[in-house]
């Protein structure tokens, strides 16, 4: 599932590929995306800046256009020089200027919007870990003031709280900050509750600088293996890296995504 980093590197490389350039080519082969005449629509129009809200996607065009993109669990964007050959296999839409494509496959949310138009679910999102106004003891505070008997584990992934931390952070970020997964939202004390917005800030940045791969786990002596990227996420019955007990496994939430969590450092 795309992350939070996902987004930001998107930003920085689809910004780089096409902003500033009339776009020359505008396609958008999905039928679904049919009705909204994106390719009438967009034609000639100039590409600002594309920018990351949490998962989302903004490409903000200088006629005050915006597009908007969600990738939810399978969707990529992928940026080409000119002259490379665009796969279109599960092509949604592509956006050329005379010097790179831009190109999202698997959609699956693709909305173009008017100047002015509200952007409906993002103007609900939560502070975004990697924006540049990111305040742990504000994500703290805004996780504190929740439904206190939510658990923690589910409560980082509600994008409203903060915006940015999928499954494999979750994991991660609660291990790193000592804090039981199935504890109830209620029982966190303000420190740990910023401990959590400040950890979970710095895996993504991480992310952000390691090319959108996530590593959140470097061995000593930089001996990594193949494989060797987590503390806990993906490791179930293996030995913690910290305390040697088995990690362990369990679907959470009402998506029952699976948490990975170390019975003996996390309380
Ligand atoms: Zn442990």
């Amino acid at each position: 599932m795309p992350e939070g980093q996902v987004s930001h590197r998107n930003a920085l490389v689809l910004t780089r590929a096409i902003a500033g350039q009339p776009l020359v080519r505008v396609e958008a082969p999905e039928p679904r995306l049919g009705p909204q005449r994106i390719p009438e629509r967009l034609a000639g129009d100039v590409l600002d800046h594309m920018e990351a809200r949490g998962k989302h996607h903004l490409f903000r065009f200088r006629s005050g256009r915006v597009l908007h993109s969600h990738l939810r669990m399978g969707g990529t964007w992928r940026a080409y020089p000119a002259g490379a050959e665009v796969p279109t296999r599960g092509l949604w839409l592509a956006l050329a200027t005379d010097g790179a494509t831009v190109a999202q496959y698997r959609g699956p949310v693709i909305t173009l919007l008017e100047p002015g138009q509200p952007l409906p679910q993002v103007d609900a999102l939560g502070p975004d870990l990697l924006g540049s106004h990111a305040d742990p003891a504000a994500i703290g505070a805004r996780l504190l003031a929740i439904e206190p008997t939510r658990q923690v584990g589910e409560a980082v992934m509600d994008q409203r709280v903060m915006s940015g931390i999928g499954n494999v952070y979750k994991s991660e970020t609660l291990f790193l900050a000592g804090v039981d997964p199935w504890r109830a939202v209620g029982t966190l004390t303000p420190d740990e509750a910023a401990d959590i917005g400040r950890i979970g800030a710095e895996l993504l940045g991480m992310g952000v600088a390691d090319r959108s791969r996530i590593r959140t786990y470097r061995p000593p002596l930089g001996t990594a293996r193949p494989g060797e990227r987590t503390w806990v996420y993906g490791r179930r019955g293996r030995p913690c890296r910290r305390c040697g007990a088995p990690v362990r496994s369990r679907g959470q939430g009402d998506a029952n995504r699976t948490t990975y969590w170390c019975p003996t450092c996390q309380h």
